[in-house]
C-alpha cells in the first residue's frame, strides 16, 4: 500500500477504521471515491458533516433526532404510559421498522458488562427513572439484546424499576425461533428460550 499517493492513502487509512470495513474494502471505496465526478465527493463529504453537526440525542428519549425531541417523542398519538426500552438508536429503529409498538422508548446506549468495566452508572438510566418517578408510566418493556450483558441489563432494569414504583409492570420481549427458520437448526439457548417463552394457543 506503501505506492499509494499521499491523499489516498489516507482515505483508506481513515475508511478502514471503520467497522467491517478491511483494507481492501477501504482501498476500492476510495479508488471509486476518486473516480467519481467532484460533486459527488463534494455531497458525501458535505452530507457527512452535516450529520455531525446536526444530529444529537433527544432530551426525552436519547433517542437520534435533528430536533430538541425526536419525531417519536413529539408525536401526540403515541402512548406515553408504556416506554420500550433498547441498548442503542439502532435498536429503537429496528422496531419502528416493524410497526407493531405504539409507545415510546428509552435508549440506554450501552449494556451492562462487568468484564468491559461498564456499570449501571455508564447506563443512560436518569430520565427514564426521571419519567418512572413522574407516575406516567404503566409499563416498562426491556427490549436489550438476548445476550448475557442484554440479560444482566434486563434484571439491573427491572430491580431499579421496581424499586422506583413497584406498581409498574416490567416485561421482557420473546426471544426464541426467528419466523421462517427451522427449529432442527436452532441452537441449545435459543432452544431453551423459546421453551421458556412459551404461550397458550
Ligand atoms: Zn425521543
Amino acid at each position: 500500500m506503501a505506492a499509494l499517493p499521499a491523499p489516498l492513502q489516507r482515505v483508506v487509512e481513515r475508511l478502514s477504521r471503520l467497522p467491517g470495513i478491511g483494507e481492501k474494502t477501504a482501498s476500492r471505496l476510495a479508488f471509486n471515491l476518486l473516480n467519481r465526478p467532484r460533486e459527488q465527493v463534494i455531497a458525501l463529504a458535505e452530507s457527512l458533516l452535516e450529520m455531525k453537526e446536526r444530529v444529537g440525542l433527544c432530551a426525552e428519549c436519547f433517542g437520534l433526532s435533528d430536533h430538541p425531541r425526536c419525531h417519536v417523542c413529539e408525536d401526540p398519538a403515541r402512548e406515553r404510559e408504556v416506554i420500550c426500552v433498547v441498548e442503542g438508536p439502532a435498536d429503537l429503529m429496528a422496531i419502528e421498522r416493524a410497526r407493531s409498538f405504539n409507545g415510546v422508548y428509552h435508549v440506554l446506549h450501552g449494556s451492562l458488562s462487568p468484564v468491559h468495566g461498564v456499570g449501571p452508572e455508564q447506563l443512560r438510566t436518569n430520565n427514564l427513572v426521571r419519567r418512572i418517578e413522574s407516575g406516567e408510566v404503566d409499563e416498562i418493556i426491556v427490549a436489550t439484546n438476548p445476550t448475557v450483558e442484554g440479560e444482566a441489563t434486563a434484571v439491573y432494569l427491572s430491580r431499579l424499576i421496581k424499586s422506583l414504583r413497584n406498581e409498574v409492570k416490567v416485561t421482557r420481549i420473546a426471544t426464541g425461533i426467528p419466523v421462517g427458520s427451522d427449529i432442527e437448526y436452532a441452537d441449545e439457548v435459543t432452544m431453551m428460550k423459546a421453551m421458556e417463552g412459551r404461550r397458550e394457543l
